[in-house]
């Protein structure tokens, strides 16, 4: 069976991952299952697609084995479309998703109803050899709530507001899946490499 690298230290991404691949004969492993170490590599992109083929170039040039990473983050409109790609990092290197939510909340006091819009992204990048290489971004909108709902998820899930206005925190994973961000790139991921392989 054919091995894809999956560039993440995050069990959770290679499950969505492996979800997508197995059908299409390919197996999901990670450098630490193949002994190798990626490192910490640097995310000096300026966008999400830059930042997921840095991550996915510098797995394929270290193990020669194709190569899959992503990077996400929220961009809110009233501020400009941060956080952005420092999404992970908005509250500090080691912050909790409660801090970097509160954070959020806080730069956004005053920021009324209709101008509370906001988009995450999803960006993945997968070199399959040097001249084989699959980009795929996806977006999902919503609206920032004024407080916290739900425990489901990670990250700015409780404070992001689906069309139904239920905050992802709240969605099953079936139903955040169907309409998010990162739902809607493996999607698309799928259907590339299915045209492909
Ligand atoms: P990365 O893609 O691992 O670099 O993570 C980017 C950051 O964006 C995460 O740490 C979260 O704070 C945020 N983020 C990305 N996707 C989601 C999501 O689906 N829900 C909530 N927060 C997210």
């Amino acid at each position: 069976m054919t091995e894809f690298l999956i560039a993440t230290n995050n069990a959770g991404k290679v499950k969505e991952f492996e979800r997508i691949l197995t059908p299409l004969g390919i197996a999901a492993v990670t450098a630490k299952s193949k002994g190798a170490d990626l490192g910490d590599v640097e995310e000096t992109g300026t966008t999400f697609a830059e930042n997921a083929k840095i991550k996915a170039k510098a797995a394929f040039e270290k193990t020669g084995m194709p190569s899959i990473a992503d990077d996400s983050g929220l961009s809110v409109d009233a501020l400009g479309g941060e956080p952005g790609v420092y999404s992970a990092r908005y509250a500090g290197e080691n912050a909790t998703d409660a801090e970097k939510i509160a954070k959020l909340l806080k730069n956004m006091d005053n920021v009324p109803e209709k101008d509370r819009t906001a988009q995450f992204h999803c960006a993945i990048c997968c070199i399959i050899d040097e001249k084989t290489i699959v980009e795929v971004e996806e977006t999902c909108s919503g609206i920032i709530a004024n407080e916290p709902k739900g425990n489901a998820g990670f990250g700015y899930d409780p404070v992001f507001l689906a069309e139904d206005g239920r905050s992802f925190g709240e969605l099953s994973a079936d139903e955040k899946d169907a309409v998010s961000h990162r739902g809607k790139a493996l999607r698309s991921l799928y259907a590339a490499l299915r045209d492909i392989l």
